[in-house]
């Protein structure tokens, strides 16, 4: 078997064209331009590309992007003083700090601060607790996407058995919450489980979140399953000369597409869907704030 290639790039941008879409939408109706706003504290080099991409695809989509970017020995104090001002901000219907942050800065309090009406990362206890209540709130980027990837490729999750590998805060333990109310039934496999093997065997549905290249091999799918790989993973590659390197995901994709229904590559799978999503979420808070009633994204 050939595994069918689930286009992250196309999903993401067929988003973003719904996004754009709901935001003129919103313009004529309400006069309404949702605004967000994207915090970056030093020079990460990675984190500053991100946060240009944030940038770009915000405007591009109609919104108002404020951008904030401060020196890498700006002070906790200094930061949350920013996030109240732009928690009381009425033109910020959204603010994401871009992680991670200099260790000198408590992330928790941080995140904490935000409003959990702005915080379109998803990341506030508030909606996660939302997401355990099976009630309506900003929901984690990533997550988000990989369910949508998920509905793209097998349509209605309804009673597929999900297996989950990861339990991180970040991406494993809200994918597993969303496939639950997605009314999927829900394995999670984490560095303690026995067998991991045996248990992703056991999937129709298996998304892969561990950090580590590779990990899951062709023998550990189920013949037609759907994959959803998560992992960015940057390796050493040889063959393509000196110090050159790849990106992998958490699955052997080459040996995984032989026997998959339907499989995200890395990279152009699960990544181009987070800053879409991102936009969606901001679209979603926009409209929450207003009591305004939000489009279906
Ligand atoms: P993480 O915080 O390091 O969590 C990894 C999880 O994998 C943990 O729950 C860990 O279990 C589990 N794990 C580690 N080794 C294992 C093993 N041998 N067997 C079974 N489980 C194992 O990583 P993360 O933040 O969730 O990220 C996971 C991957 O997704 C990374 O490659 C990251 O770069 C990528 N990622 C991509 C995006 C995107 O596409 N936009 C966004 C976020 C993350 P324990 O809990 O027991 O330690």
């Amino acid at each position: 078997m050939t595994a069918k290639l689930i286009d992250g790039k196309a999903r993401a941008a067929r988003l973003r064209g719904d996004v754009r879409e709901a935001v003129s939408a919103l313009k004529a109706a309400h006069g309404l331009m949702p605004g967000l706003a994207v915090v970056l504290v030093g020079e990460d080099p990675a984190s500053q590309v991100y946060v240009a991409n944030k940038v770009r695809q915000t405007e591009e989509c109609g919104m108002r992007s404020i951008e904030h970017r401060l020196d890498e020995t700006t002070t906790e104090d200094a930061l949350l003083e920013l996030v109240a001002r732009l928690n009381a901000d009425p033109d910020v219907d959204g603010i994401l700090v871009q992680m991670p942050l200099p260790a000198h800065i408590d992330t928790d309090r941080i995140v904490l601060a935000i409003d959990p009406a702005k915080d379109v990362d998803g990341l506030h206890p508030t909606n996660a607790g939302r997401i355990v209540l099976g009630r309506p709130g900003l929901v984690p980027c990533t997550p988000k996407g990989c369910v949508l990837l998920a509905r793209e490729a097998m349509g209605d999750l309804s009673g597929v058995n999900a297996v989950v590998l990861g339990r991180s805060i970040l991406v494993g333990k809200p994918v597993a919450l969303l496939l639950q109310n997605e009314n999927c039934t829900v394995t999670m496999a984490h560095s303690r489980s026995r067998d991991v093997a045996a248990l992703c065997r056991q999937a129709d549905l298996l998304v892969a979140a561990v950090g580590r290249p590779e990990m899951v091999r062709g023998d550990w799918i189920r013949p037609g399953a759907t994959v959803i790989d998560v992992g960015i993973n940057r390796i050493a590659a040889p063959e393509r000369g000196e110090g050159k390197t790849r990106l992998v995901g958490d699955v052997a994709f080459e040996e995984a597409s032989q026997v998959a229904g339907a499989i995200t590559p890395v990279p152009g799978g699960v990544g181009p869907m987070t800053i879409a999503c991102l936009l969606a979420n901001t679209v979603q808070a926009a409209c929450a704030r207003r009591g305004i009633e939000a489009p279906t994204l």
